[in-house]
């Protein structure tokens, strides 16, 4: 491939059937994956559901790759890994075994019926910019502002660090 590399950023998510192990598994399978190299990735996080609450809470972390693929093929690459955990389609934001949204693909603004990007919505999701604040505090959302600005102005809502000896401890921006 002769096209260059773009740094993309990949939400994920996951309520259902251990749902930490589905994003260690993901994120590891990602990573080893040949056409992405990996560009650092959050710790775990714990997030009330949004939307439906008569769900269990989530795990959600984000990861980076640099890649040649094409914003499209990563998606296809993702709903693949998607396919691979038995994720099942039913309501809107319904649990999920897992859930891969692709946030940023370098600083492209994408508007398909299939694909938006930045992802609708990331810039004020908690679940999302603390775990990115936490690996890219720098990254950029295009049309949004900086990582770390929105951060600054995105309550923690609930969200929860899970840490090294497995317990989950309360983040905020202040
Ligand atoms: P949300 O997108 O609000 O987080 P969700 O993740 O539950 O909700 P899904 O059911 O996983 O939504 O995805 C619905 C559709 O969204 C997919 O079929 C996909 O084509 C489309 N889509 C649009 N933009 C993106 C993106 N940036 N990343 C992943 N999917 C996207
Ligand atoms: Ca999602
Ligand atoms: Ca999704």
């Amino acid at each position: 491939m002769t096209d260059e590399a773009v740094t993309a950023w990949i939400g994920l998510g996951s309520n259902l059937d251990d749902p930490r192990a589905h994003v260690q598994r993901a994120l590891e399978r990602l990573a080893r994956h040949p056409q992405l190299e990996s560009a650092g990735r959050s710790g775990l996080y714990l997030s009330p559901p949004m939307g439906p609450q008569d769900q269990p809470e989530y795990v959600n972390a984000v990861m980076g790759v640099r890649t040649t693929l094409s914003p499209d093929a990563l998606l296809v690459l993702l709903q693949a890994e998607e396919a691979a955990h038995e994720r099942r389609r039913g309501r809107r934001w319904g649990p999920r075994t897992l859930d891969l949204d692709l946030l940023l693909y370098g600083d492209r603004r994408i508007r398909q019926p299939s694909l938006v990007v930045p992802h609708p919505g990331m810039h004020e999701r908690s679940f999302v910019l603390y775990p990115l604040a936490e690996v890219a505090p720098d990254a950029r959302v295009p049309g949004r502002g900086e990582v770390r600005a929105l951060l600054a102005a995105c309550p923690a809502d609930g969200l929860r660090r899970i840490q090294e000896d497995g317990t989950a401890v309360a983040v905020s921006n202040e």
